[in-house]
């Protein structure tokens, strides 16, 4: 199929005044930046970063006129690498795209094949979607825990933040995994959402911080997948079981951490970074796998909330206010 030279996408402009504006608009393939890899997009999601660069943020993009949209799935036009062929699926987390290069809420992008993954068979586009960069977070994050040592047998899991992209799925993927996950949220009202995603115990967020003004707290958690970094990831730290692992993702709470060597030197507790972006080509391939297999989560479609161009505008808000719970995926197509 021939590669269009104009497309569909939103664009967020700079006003001479410096407020920033998002327009439905045709673009031209040549607006793109160069790439040999040219994707028609059929999904792209929301994500917390995709609201930010939505509404000017310059820690994630300083050139408008700009589309964001930091995950995308969809058909290969033209591959000039050789590394996929044309018609092939592939999806696309990470790296610039939609930072700096124009990303997944327009119907073309134009981006280095290296970025780009073959979609496994196991998942749809909109699946795909539904997961995004923050299932594929998630899922890396499970995969770290792992390498570390934990097990379904070591004991309870804690998921902070758990009603966000990254800790829905944590929760999915651990409950499928078989671990007896316990979910911290400060959306009360969520609890039977999370209860149906696998949680086994919800817990308020304060709960996690009950002792942690002590040097070590009493020993709970086999692991954690941690988004919210702060007292909160301090608090988990100091409260992981002997040999367990906690991995930190986020940073929704404070990009501080208050903790000391103890839980280190004392009980081998291990502190893992996680880092969606540049992750290895071939790491990202088998969380893509483990994604489409046996990780998958059992109720995705029920974490999701599909909108199209058009739609977003409303979502961008709520996702800055902390008020979405699962995820938002938007359909191109
Ligand atoms: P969301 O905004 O979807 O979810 C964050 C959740 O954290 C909220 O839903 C809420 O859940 C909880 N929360 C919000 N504010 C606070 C607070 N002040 N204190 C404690 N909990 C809070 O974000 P994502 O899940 O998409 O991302 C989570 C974090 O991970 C972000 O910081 C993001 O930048 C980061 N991230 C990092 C990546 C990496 O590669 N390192 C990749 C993807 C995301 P609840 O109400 O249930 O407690």
């Amino acid at each position: 199929m021939a590669t269009p030279t104009k497309f569909k996408a939103l664009v967020v402009e700079k006003t001479d005044d410096g407020q920033f504006v998002r327009k439905i608009r045709a673009r031209c393939i040549d607006d793109l930046p160069q790439g040999d890899l040219v994707v028609r997009v059929s999904y792209s999601s929301l994500n917390y970063k995709d609201a930010l660069s939505a509404t000017g943020h310059p820690g994630v993009t300083r050139l408008f006129p700009h589309t964001p949209g930091i995950d995308a799935v969809g058909e290969v036009l033209s591959c000039e690498s050789g590394a996929f062929a044309v018609g092939d699926t592939v999806v696309i987390t990470g790296y610039d795209l939609g930072m700096e290069t124009d990303g997944g809420w327009g119907e073309l992008i134009r981006i280095p094949s290296s970025w780009a993954v073959r979609l496994p068979d196991g998942l749809t586009q909109a699946e795909a979607m539904a997961l995004g960069t923050a299932g594929f977070t998630a899922a890396l994050s499970v995969l770290k825990l792992e390498r570390a040592g934990v097990t379904r047998s070591d004991g309870d899991v804690l998921v902070t933040g758990a009603t966000g992209g990254v800790g829905t799925i944590a929760v999915a993927i651990l409950a499928r995994a078989g671990y007896r996950v316990v979910a911290s949220t400060g959306k009360s009202a969520d609890e039977q959402f999370l209860r149906n995603l696998g949680a086994a115990e919800i817990i308020p967020r304060d709960q996690v911080l009950a002792g942690s003004e002590r040097p070590m707290m009493k020993e709970r958690w086999a692991g954690c997948v941690d988004v919210v970094g702060g007292d909160t990831l301090a608090a988990v730290v100091k409260s992981t079981r002997y040999g367990g692992a906690v991995t930190c993702c986020g940073l929704v709470g404070s990009t501080e951490l208050p903790v000391n060597v103890y839980p280190f030197i004392l009980r081998g507790v291990s502190l893992i970074g996680i880092d969606s972006v540049k992750c290895p080509a071939d790491i990202r391939l088998q969380v893509w796998e483990k994604l489409a297999e046996e990780w998958k989560p059992a109720h995705l479609q029920e974490m999701v909330t599909e909108v199209n161009l058009d739609g977003l505008e409303e979502k961008i808000a709520a996702i800055l206010k902390g008020e979405i719970s699962g995820r938002v995926v938007v359909r191109m197509t």
